[in-house]
């Protein structure tokens, strides 16, 4: 079974993660909780080149190439593997954030950025996206200045947000969309009760 979590800066994304991946190992379950971009040795070094601000500017289509081949190194050695042995895995960012933030927040079209991404995960989709979903000046605040993608305007932040619900809203059998600003126990539970059905079959 695999799980995306999707979702602007500061929406939760990493600690309902982490919740769902403990809670699933306390049910005995394999887990392997991970995390794009750079959760593989050549994932690092993209991540370095894609998030410094000493990069400075990177064409669209060069950024958008360098998170393709993080997906690709992150599906061939890391997701792909887990999911063959049987374990169930757990993601912090998938595709999605590439169509969100490459496509939508960049201006490019997410139509063209997406079999690009397609092509870099060998079409792999997870069986459930999780969105957290955050109006971005509520998220924003808690990192201001961090890195390149943070310094972005509002309106990029807030096409990106836009993207995540329009493809949550197109697929409703894959994704559930979830208000960031709700309790972290009750959006663990919500989470929950997606996956609990999913792990059964
Ligand atoms: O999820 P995390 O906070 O680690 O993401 C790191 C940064 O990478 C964030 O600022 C996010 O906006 C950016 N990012 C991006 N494009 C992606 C994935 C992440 O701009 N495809």
């Amino acid at each position: 079974v695999f799980v995306c979590f999707e979702g602007g800066e500061g929406s939760g994304k990493s600690t309902q993660s982490k919740r769902l991946a403990e809670a699933l190992r306390a049910q005995g379950y394999d887990v392997v909780l991970t995390f794009e971009p750079g959760d593989t040795e050549v994932g690092k070094a993209l991540r370095q080149i894609v998030l410094s601000p000493e990069t400075g500017e990177l064409s669209d289509r060069t950024e958008a190439l360098l998170y393709a081949a993080d997906k690709a190194e992150h599906v061939d050695t890391v997701v792909q593997p887990a999911l063959d042995r049987g374990a169930v895995v757990i993601t912090d960012r998938y595709v999605d954030s590439a169509l969100a933030y490459q496509g939508a927040g960049r201006t490019l079209a997410v139509e063209e950025v997406a079999p690009v991404m397609r092509w870099a995960t060998h079409g792999l989709r997870p069986h459930l996206t999780v969105v957290l979903d955050l109006e971005p000046t509520a998220g924003l605040g808690r990192f201001e200045g961090r890195d390149r993608i943070e310094g972005e305007s509002l309106e990029f932040h807030q096409r990106v947000r836009e993207a995540f619900v329009r493809m949550a809203g197109a697929d409703p059998e894959h994704y559930v969309v979830l208000d960031a600003r709700d309790g972290v126990d009750d959006i663990a539970a919500a989470i929950r009760e997606r996956v609990t059905p999913l792990l059964a079959q």
